[in-house]
């Protein structure tokens, strides 16, 4: 904890960890009232931190350069800019909802790989959500419930100081996610079920294909899709795509008709892939990975060439399905890959990749993870986690 306090000038109270997370299939329907079913990965954020009599916020990550120093009281829209954004937006939306808040001293040490799609934002959020609620005795990070409210917070932070207009997917997988399962997350109700997803046991392992084509969700072409849904859904005259029919989208102009396309089917994957899981048939879910990249790429047009490419590499060397996750322009693909076979699918699309003229890709393998939980310090034996409901 050297950091912390030559940069402090003491010792952090405590550390917390959150995860990032990747989405099995249900990808950008989040803000559209649909389905998505994202699990934990055991990459990791860590932020160490310690509470303030004041209202002030000094943060430091060892990821980014220099330091942030804010008053709460001055936090709003777009302010602070930067990255300092995700965690003094994340104590503005806890004060704001009441909960008795100061400030906090907050070094970020590890962390989630940046812009890669595992969303790193979430788990900063989170992570910090977690550090406030154990430092302030909020008493929210015990129950899933409480998470519930926690993880409200970190959208209100992402979505209004942050400006970047994502769904609760990330937040929701980042605080109630559990080892050796899919979090199958409603985003109509924001009701969540735990389904059962382990691909070791079925001899298989989700490879994560950094492309490193670095993507920024603030700068607009995300929220362009997200408002191209919404007008679909009011043209329709529906409150969301969520319950749209094939039929009813032939109504709109094609551009946007294709976008709800790739809405009304893409939860319907969701529901197929729940159905194979809870049935223990994870072998079986591989066409419909195959079928939301096609989706992603063609009707809802937020794919690139090096996604593509990894994606069909990755199935030409053995993979049983492939797609890009994420807010996608970059960032990460996952394949379904026999366990046997991953390293293949590696040297393939590191091939692949090498012969386009395009970054040597990065791989991570992505095994299903618990939730955020504050780590324990040495000679403390209790590490407070999410109580599986
Ligand atoms: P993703 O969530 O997919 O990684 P985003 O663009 O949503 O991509 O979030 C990445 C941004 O979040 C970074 O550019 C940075 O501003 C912020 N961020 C995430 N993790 C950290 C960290 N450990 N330290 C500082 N900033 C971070
Ligand atoms: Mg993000």
């Amino acid at each position: 904890m050297n950091g912390f306090a030559s940069e402090f000038g003491r010792e952090p109270a405590g550390r917390w960890a959150a995860p990032g997370r990747v989405n099995l299939i249900g990808e950008h329907v989040d803000y559209a009232d649909g389905l998505c079913l994202p699990f934990a990965i055991a990459q990791r954020t860590v932020v160490a931190a310690a509470d303030r009599d004041d209202a002030v916020l000094r943060l430091r990550s060892l990821a980014e350069r220099g330091t942030v120093e804010i008053d709460l009281d001055d936090v709003g829209t777009g302010s602070p800019a930067g990255w300092g954004g995700y965690a003094a937006g994340v104590l503005w939306a806890l004060r704001a909802a009441g909960h008795p808040v100061r400030g906090l001293d907050l070094l970020v040490t590890d962390t989630v790989p940046l812009g890669a799609g595992l969303s790193s934002s979430a788990a900063l959020e989170c992570a910090t959500a977690l550090a406030a609620d154990d430092l302030f005795g909020l008493g929210l990070g015990g129950t899933p419930e409480g998470r519930r409210q926690l993880a409200a917070a970190c959208v209100r932070a992402e979505n209004e100081i942050v400006g970047a207009a994502t769904g609760g997917m990330d937040q929701a997988a980042a605080l109630l996610a559990t080892a050796g399962h899919a979090l199958l997350l409603d985003t109509h109700d924001g009701s969540t079920r735990q389904v059962p997803f382990d691909p070791q046991d079925a001899g298989l392992q989700v490879l994560v294909i950094d492309t490193k084509v670095r993507h920024h969700l603030a700068d607009g072409r995300y929220g362009n899709r997200r408002t191209a849904v919404e007008k679909a859904a009011e043209t329709l005259g529906l409150p969301s795509l969520r319950d749209a029919t094939l039929d009813q989208l032939a109504a709109l102009d094609p551009g946007l008709a294709r976008r709800g396309r790739h809405i009304v089917t893409e939860i319907g994957r969701v529901r197929e892939a729940v159905a194979l899981l809870d049935a223990g048939l994870v072998t079986e879910i591989g066409p419909l990975l195959d079928a939301s990249h096609t989706s992603l790429a063609e009707d809802y047009e937020v794919s690139c060439a090096e996604l593509d490419l990894a994606c069909a590499t990755a199935r030409a060397a053995g993979a049983l399905g492939a797609r890009m996750v994420g807010g996608g322009f970059g960032g990460s693909a996952i394949a379904l890959v026999p366990v046997a076979r991953a390293e293949a699918v590696e040297r393939a699309v590191r091939a692949a990749f090498e012969a386009d003229g395009y970054r040597e890709p990065d791989f991570i393998d992505a095994e299903p993870s618990p939730a955020a939980a504050r780590l324990a310090t040495p000679g403390d034996s209790t590490v407070v986690g999410l109580v599986a409901a």
